[in-house]
């Protein structure tokens, strides 16, 4: 018996717009109840929307990175059905002119090798409001989340299994933030997970079954993605086994929830076809538009994909996969490190310096590098200080720090005239000493003071190596960690191979 996976996603993800979809009012998590709404996204009778164009080109970047075929022409459908978080009765969506579809996505998987996951379809959306279930006995709506603009995208069933779906939902969440179109916060909800899983079954006689599909409704984390197809695997080939007419020809498609406690789903209802919907042209709105000059400007945006950029500086840079993950946090400390780069910097100290000195300074905050406010300036000068030996690699936090302290206290005009990191290297001493005279008098000190190391390091090639190591140490010491250690080394062994000679 052989057993194959078939899974699909439909992921929601909320577009990082300032308004709603079809009104005016403010997108803010958390505000207090009802106090973002207006006739339109209350579904008062006669309020007319108008469709945010913000999230329109959000939809297009969106369908444009994942290798969509973007409609020049799309319009918008009602999806009829009746819930107390949606007081229009129906639901304004997309239905046969989604804006993209038939497009591709491609993820790392386990084993280093790249898949393409069919994208079936993304079309907007709005999002409905909320049921705050209090207590046993009553249930209040609040209706700010009513008419939130989200991207559904939904997958061809080309994943094989658990993990792969959850690199899929991490890797969107990259895509989505690299693109700027969403926060894709999921403390927030801004995504939210809907997979599709079945299972091909072949006996020991070649006959093929399929169980009915389970649509697991309303994840809102990577962890429950992975976890409930996994269960889910499990429990439909048990329910096979238990009963050879567990099938999707008998059974059809069923809805289930996802129980965290337990890690188990639990069966809601038989699912409904399209057809229940009631799907109809929404009268209300004019179809959105979008020439080829437009469309041609959305695909520059779009640009270079993290996945492509990512093996590029891996290859060129010769990044870990674990910086440029760093590196990589969003496009726009992408784009800083490669400023720097083409400013000169030296890869290998500025990627050391990206992981270990701005990124430390920048997650103190919860913020990726760039969104401190540190340019690319900066970036390279920190790099070149330590690159040309003026401070060491040590002391580059220090000035690192120092630097983001006087960009958060400048004025904002001020602040990228006044880049100058030596100037800061110097003030707080760290300039390491590089003068011969200085660095010669350091090594004979340290030399005169410890006869028996120079020996072993001159005349006895079992300890050479550990008594050279002790000197070095010594001479830094004196100079209390002022000398250059590269150009102090570096003199201290020429003293040595001279007296061993
Ligand atoms: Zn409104």
């Amino acid at each position: 018996m052989t057993i194959r996976p078939i899974i699909g996603l439909e992921i929601h993800v909320q577009l990082a717009t300032r308004t709603k979809l079809f009104c005016g009012c403010r997108l803010e998590f958390a505000a207090a109840p009802n106090t973002h709404v207006c006739p339109v996204c209350l579904g008062l009778p006669g309020a007319l929307p108008v469709m945010n164009r913000q999230a329109f080109e959000f939809a297009v970047l969106g369908g444009l990175a994942l290798e969509c075929d973007i409609a020049g022409v799309t319009k918008w459908d009602r999806k009829s059905y009746y819930y107390p978080d949606m007081p229009k009765n129906f639901q304004t969506s997309q239905y046969d002119l989604p804006v993209a579809s038939k497009g591709g996505f491609t993820i790392p998987t386990v084993n280093g090798a790249l898949r393409r996951i069919g994208i079936i379809r993304a079309h907007l959306e709005e999002d409905a409001g909320k049921n705050l279930h209090e207590g046993l006995n009553h249930t209040r709506v609040d209706l700010n989340r009513a008419g939130t603009p989200l991207l559904e995208i939904v997958t061809e069933p080309d994943i094989a299994n658990a993990d792969e779906a959850y690199t899929f939902c991490v890797e969107l969440q990259k895509l989505v933030r690299f693109l700027g179109i969403s926060d894709a916060d999921m403390q927030k909800g801004q995504m939210r997970f809907e997979p599709n899983v079945n299972v091909s079954i072949t006996d020991d006689d070649g006959t093929e079954y399929r169980t009915p599909i389970s649509e697991i409704k309303n994840l809102n984390s990577f962890r429950s993605v992975r976890s409930s197809i996994e269960y889910e695997i499990r429990r439909q080939v048990d329910a096979w086994r238990d009963d050879h007419d567990y099938t999707l020809e008998k059974r059809g498609k069923q809805n289930f929830g996802w129980n965290d406690q337990l890690e188990v789903t639990e069966f809601q209802r038989g699912k409904e076809e399209s057809h229940d919907y009631r799907y109809f042209a929404e009268p209300d709105l004019v179809p959105a538009k979008l020439d080829a000059a437009e469309l041609s400007g959305f695909r520059a945006r779009v640009g270079e994909l993290p996945l492509v950029r990512q093996a590029r500086f891996i290859k060129s840079f010769g990044m870990t996969e674990k910086d440029c993950e760093i590196i990589m946090a969003d496009r726009a400390t992408a784009d800083l490190y490669e400023a720097a780069i083409d400013a000169g910097a030296d890869t290998k100290i500025l990627t050391k310096q990206f992981v270990g000195v701005w990124n430390h300074i920048a997650s103190a905050s919860q913020q990726s590098v760039a969104q401190t406010g540190i340019d690319a300036a900066a970036v390279t000068q920190l790099a070149q200080l330590v690159a040309d030996g003026t401070i060491s690699a040590s002391a580059a936090s220090q000035v690192a720090e120092q630097h983001c302290k006087n960009i958060n206290t400048a004025e904002p005009s001020n602040a990228r005239d006044s880049v100058d990191l030596a100037a800061i290297a110097t003030e707080l001493g760290l300039v390491q000493e590089r003068d011969e005279n200085q660095l010669a008098a350091w090594v004979d000190a340290a030399i005169a003071a410890n006869q028996q190391a120079f020996d072993d390091a001159t005349t006895n090639p079992k300890k050479a190596k550990a008594a050279l190591g002790f000197l070095r140490g010594q001479v830094m010491k004196l100079s209390q960690g002022k000398a250059d250690p590269k150009l102090a080394g570096q003199m201290l062994e020429d003293r040595l191979n001279k007296s061993s000679t």
